[in-house]
């Protein structure tokens, strides 16, 4: 990850245009974070970096298609990744751990840690309940079959567990 840093002596006062679409790196990011999810087609972040006294705007976007597991029934949902974000990232007082900023010193020099700044953006543009569609019927609370490919007779059966017992009777014996 360390050519992801960049460092502010190469920043000129026009801003700088940065690129992180390293198929190779976002599926890094993916397996160091154990996260269920797939890249459909590429992720790429653009960002606009400009300097100030006290640390560095970053404007950009992130576009791509993951799959993720259905949050109602775990097949793949196909989600659109279509971010656009700004940020400024402050430079961190001197003797306080700003676990916060983007930036990192090495040797007093400061950089701006770019594949954090994209990771974060990802994953605040996943969606909170992914849906492979949204009809998604999900799985049968009772038995766990797909009620989008499959039926199974529990559904009738809500209620009053007695009843489910005879009914269960009545399709056996018919
Ligand atoms: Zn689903
Ligand atoms: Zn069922």
């Amino acid at each position: 990850m360390r050519k992801y840093f960049v460092p502010f002596s190469d920043i000129p006062k026009e801003g700088k245009v940065c690129e992180l679409d390293d198929p190779l790196i976002w599926r890094k990011f993916l397996q160091d974070f154990a996260m269920d999810c797939r890249i459909r087609s590429p992720l790429c972040a653009r960002l606009a970096l400009f300097t100030a006294d006290t640390g560095c705007l970053v404007r950009g976007t992130l576009t791509g298609e993951i799959t993720v597991p259905c949050s109602r029934c775990a097949e793949d949902a196909l989600v659109a990744v279509n971010a656009d974000f700004e940020n400024f990232e402050e430079f961190s007082d001197a003797g306080t751990v700003e676990s916060e900023s983007r930036i990192v010193y090495e040797n007093a020099v400061p950089y701006l840690d770019m594949g954090a700044v994209c990771w974060e953006e990802f994953v605040l543009a996943l969606p909170v309940t992914p849906l492979c569609s949204v009809n998604c019927k999900g799985l049968c609370p009772t038995c766990g079959v797909n009620l989008n490919t499959e039926t199974c007779s529990c559904r009738s059966d809500e209620g009053d567990p007695r009843l489910a017992a005879l009914r269960g009777l009545v399709l056996h014996n018919a």
